[in-house]
């Protein structure tokens, strides 16, 4: 988990070559919410895009800048009243986000929203006064208009920041460019009474004619090349401004789950050093807008790299923001915290002897209950269980057959509640020492099932969003205890699926059929995939497919793979989904 060579050549360029750029970030910019991962927008998409700018030393310590909340004074500039007091309530924000309203915990969300708000309010003035671009890592809310919102986009930080520098008095003219993936209609909506403004969009969706923006509409699959022309065409189009608002989206990008312009990362980062090149000397304010890929953080991290080094360096594949910031947390823990190392006592020698029951229950015989909730809590963990509406937290650890058993309580409304319940042992596996995963729930009970958030084979609550997270833990704990691997059973297609980018089955056949049912049930949403292997509608050589919960490895050390026996499996393996049962006429 060390850096290696490339990542080291990455940071010397980095050093040669950076200019100053103000990054606005928070911790808090991860939304609270636990489900909304089935939309594919990643909360974590700022706090990785951050670790890689600290971490490559792109941005220097002294340009990362704290953001303060927008005041509702700033938001009741831009916004109607009505709007504004209907974001206090769940329900509306969740139809936003497209969250279950039980999810959705208003204040966090509003702190959240507000803080990225706030820094684009921030960043705008500090353009004006210093000249020097400035990114903040959430906002370039563009579908929110005076009195409607929607589209992950409550209230339009842009326009609320042209309405803060024209009462600051600013008379000079603002310029929009927004190349996220759709149109800014809420933006247009906003400034349509500014007296001095430009709006700008590339886009790949059709919404109809939006008054007072200049709109160039590419096809779906646009790709790189296409995009970069339209892009120059554009920008030769744009008037001079005295403050330049870029939304850098990163829905643009091949694989987006709502975007269908099919760029490149390395297409992004040229389009945002395009962008860079043209308007240098610009005041500028840099935002994210959206993306809904696995790389999304890429892009934006890839929009402060475009500004401070103006390099065309991708960010490597084998870098894992997650588990990069969960290492380098792990390694600056001393022993001491996490196990008891106490001297020997004359209550240990009884208990050694067998004259009293052990009073420490140790976690396979290294951990302390204590030491394990002080590693949640550094692993930001119970921070975000916080803020899902949890307090009073309490780890404990029991003896089970097979295995132990820990589990985190935290309190909700006086209440308190199982949220981790985790069943481990060490084990031999394939003759490797292993930390063996047997059980493993993680319980949101203050959240619902519903439409947007069904229930998934196998739950009887809804999860917390933390399985990432919890994985990283998992890894690094069988890593102090100087185990080789982590293994579990997938009980279901889902299960499996979600550790796929990590773990394998030991058995490489096994591997090989799992992948040729990925590949055949590519199209499918995940959802529907995993109900149909539960249901058995998923054929294999023209026969009910029953899922096979063998074990999957995540080796922590090298290990031989047998990538020929796994080709030759998926190769031969051939999976049919079914269609749904026909529904009966008297429904
Ligand atoms: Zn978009």
């Amino acid at each position: 988990m060390g850096v290696g060579p490339r990542a080291l050549l990455y940071r010397l360029r980095c050093l040669l070559k950076r200019r100053e750029v103000d990054v606005w970030y928070d911790p808090a910019y991860r939304l609270p919410f636990s489900g909304i991962e089935f939309t594919g927008y990643d909360t974590r998409r700022a706090d990785f895009a951050a670790w890689w700018l600290r971490e490559s030393k792109a941005i220097a310590t002294p340009w990362w800048r704290s953001p303060r909340r927008a005041s509702y004074a700033e938001l009741a500039r831009v916004h109607e009243a009505g709007l504004l007091e209907s974001l206090a309530r769940p329900e509306t924000l969740a139809a936003i986000f497209g969250v279950d309203p039980s999810d959705v915990p208003v204040d966090e969300v509003m702190r959240t929203v507000r803080l990225a708000t706030g820094a684009t309010i921030q960043a705008a003035g500090e353009a004006l006064r210093r000249g020097k671009p400035q990114l903040n890592l959430l906002g370039g809310f563009h579908h929110a208009g005076p009195g409607s919102a929607g589209g992950n986009c409550p209230v339009n930080d842009i326009a609320v920041a042209v309405a803060a520098v024209r009462a600051d008095g600013f008379t000079g003219k603002v310029a929009v460019l927004d190349l996220d993936a759709h149109p800014p209609d809420g933006v247009a909506a906003c400034l349509e009474s500014d007296p001095s403004h430009w709006i700008g969009s590339l886009s790949g969706s059709d919404w109809g004619p939006l008054p007072g923006v200049d709109e160039i509409l590419l096809p779906e699959g646009t790709g790189n090349a296409r995009y970069l022309d339209a892009l120059k065409a554009l920008l030769g189009r744009m008037p001079p401004a005295g403050l330049l608002f870029v939304i850098a989206g990163g829905d643009v990008l091949r694989g987006d789950k709502l975007g269908r312009l099919d760029l490149t990362l390395g297409g992004v980062r040229l389009r945002n050093l395009t962008v860079a090149a043209h308007l240098e000397g610009v005041p500028s304010v840099w935002l994210p807008g959206g993306g809904y890929s696995k790389n999304a953080w890429k892009t934006l991290a890839g929009a402060g790299i475009a500004l401070s080094t103006g390099s065309l360096d991708p960010i490597p594949d084998d870098y894992d923001p997650l588990s990069q910031r969960f290492a380098g947390i792990a390694a600056g823990f001393s022993r001491d915290v996490l196990t008891d190392t106490g001297e020997l006592t004359e209550e240990d020698l009884s208990e050694a002897l067998g004259m009293r029951p052990s009073r420490q229950k140790l976690l396979l015989g290294f951990y302390t209950a204590s030491g394990m909730e002080y590693a949640l809590q550094r692993f930001g963990i119970l921070d975000q269980l916080r803020r899902l509406g949890y307090d009073h937290f309490r780890v404990e650890f029991a003896r089970q057959h097979p295995g132990e058993r820990i589990r985190v309580y935290g309190e909700s409304e006086d209440k308190e509640h199982v949220l981790v319940e985790l069943v481990l042992e060490r084990k031999r596996v394939l003759g490797h020492p292993v930390l063996y995963v047997h059980w493993l729930s993680l319980m949101h009970p203050r959240a619902q099932f519903s439409l947007l958030r069904p229930r998934l084979p196998g739950q009887d609550v809804p999860g917390l969003g933390l399985a990432r997270e919890t994985g990283e833990m998992l890894a690094l704990m069988a890593l102090r205890l100087g185990l080789t691997g982590v293994v579990y059973r997938p009980a279901h297609y889902h299960t499996a699926y979600a550790g796929r980018h990590h773990f394998s089955f030991v058995d490489a056949t096994r591997q090989g059929r799992f992948e040729a049912l990925i590949r055949d049930l590519g199209p499918v949403p995940l959802l529907d995939a995993t109900r149909a292997v539960d249901g058995g509608r998923v054929k294999l050589d023209g026969k009910p497919y029953a899922w096979e919960p063998d074990e999957m490895v995540l080796w922590l050390r090298e290990h031989p793979e047998e990538r020929g026996e796994v080709a030759l499996e998926r190769e031969r393996a051939h999976f049919v989904l079914e269609p749904d049962p026909p529904p009966r006429a008297d429904q």
